[in-house]
């Protein structure tokens, strides 16, 4: 297939995919979700996004009707079905499909919505420009849910003045981007948020520290502020489908894009396990 949708059992394409109205998704965003990149119709990282559902689902009081393993082997099998080598593949988990009212429905059926669709190719930019924008983002961002109307604001607002992602500023300091996490390398050390409630633990947040394990490079998992940002060698972006993009502008001035020997040593640990799923 070109591309695949599944609901509840149901597979078709994306385009053709029937839903329920009554879906909670619909209604109130009330369900969770991942993303994931396939390479060689295999799911990069796929028990890091399986840990995270299942830890977003405790959060939000989901409780998921399948295993781990039962997730994993329908995920494996919509992606097999997609004619495409690398794919972007998304999935959601609704609370239930119910009539509407906000208090939970009393025999609520999680449902599963999944898609895969072919991705032309997975990039590392070194041009990203940035701007900062206060997050007024509540105090549940350790959960992937799909409520995402500040992020999506804040991605738009970006779009329209030309930069590719927003630097959320709360109290003065760095959270993270509308869709991705937020890095600094100074003097050779990368500086990112702790994982606490005001950021996602990214997926490739926690590559990067591991690959900095495997190749030396010091860390510090605390907040920075917005002058420290500006002030950094290197600014990092990073998430699931842009998993090492450095920036060189914030607001309009120039920044960041002073060590790339670094970046490249951390981004070539990224292809080893990219290419590990060729084998
Ligand atoms: N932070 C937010 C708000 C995100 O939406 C995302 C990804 O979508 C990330 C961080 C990065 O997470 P990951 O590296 O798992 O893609």
């Amino acid at each position: 297939m070109k591309n695949i949708a599944y609901y509840e059992g149901r597979t078709s394409l994306i385009d053709e995919m029937m839903i329920p109205a009554n879906d909670r998704a619909f209604y109130f965003g009330d369900g969770i979700y991942e993303a994931a990149t396939v390479y060689n119709h295999k799911i990069f990282a796929l028990d890091d996004h399986l840990d995270r559902m299942f830890n977003s689902a405790a959060i939000v009081n989901i409780k998921l009707p399948y295993t781990r393993e039962e997730y994993a082997a329908i995920l494996k099998d919509l992606v097999k079905q997609v004619d495409h080598e690398i794919q972007f593949l998304y999935w959601q988990v609704s609370r239930a499909s119910a009539p509407r009212g906000h208090a939970f429905p009393g025999d609520a059926k999680p449902t599963l919505y999944v898609y895969s669709k072919p991705l032309e190719k997975v990039e590392m930019k070194d041009d990203y420009h940035l701007i900062s924008v206060p997050d007024t983002r509540y105090f549940h961002c350790n959960c992937k849910t799909l409520n995402l109307i500040v992020n999506v604001m804040a991605a738009d607002q970006a779009k329209s003045c030309g930069c590719q992602e927003v630097v959320f500023i709360r109290d003065g300091l760095v959270t993270e981007g509308s869709h991705s996490n937020i890095h600094i390398i100074k003097e050779g050390k990368l500086i990112t948020h702790p994982l606490d409630n005001l950021i996602l633990p990214g997926t490739e947040r926690k590559h990067i520290l591991r690959y900095c394990d495997q190749l030396g490079i010091p860390y510090e998992e605390r907040a920075f502020s917005l002058d420290e940002l500006k002030a950094a060698d290197e600014i990092v972006i990073s998430s699931t489908s842009q998993p090492f993009m450095r920036a060189i502008s914030v607001d309009g001035q120039p920044a960041g894009g002073k060590d790339p020997e670094i970046c490249e040593k951390i981004r070539s640990c990224y292809w080893a396990e990219v290419a590990d799923l060729y084998e």
